[in-house]
């Protein structure tokens, strides 16, 4: 999993950093400047929830090459 934010929709808020300042720090300008390595296991329910409060929905998870086999992601899709 991996954090990204969509430059155009932040409004610069700050909240996530708030909530996740392991991954996220903010420039001088108030504006997240977000790690893009993988987030730690432990840190993906706080991610998740920075990503939950963030108002502009500006910031989001994504799989990355790490998550489970195609076949299993599949599978998932199907018990959706
Ligand atoms: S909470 Fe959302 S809008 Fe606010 S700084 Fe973070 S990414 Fe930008």
């Amino acid at each position: 999993m991996k954090l990204r934010v969509n430059p155009i929709a932040c409004e610069g808020h700050g909240l996530c950093a708030e909530l996740l300042p392991e991954l996220i720090g903010l420039d001088d300008w108030g504006y997240p400047i977000v790690d893009t390595g993988d987030v730690p296991r432990d840190l993906e329910p706080m991610a998740r929830r920075a990503v939950a409060a963030c108002p502009t929905l500006a910031l989001a998870v994504e799989r990355t090459s790490a998550g489970p086999p195609a076949r299993s992601r599949r599978r998932e899709a199907h018990a959706r």
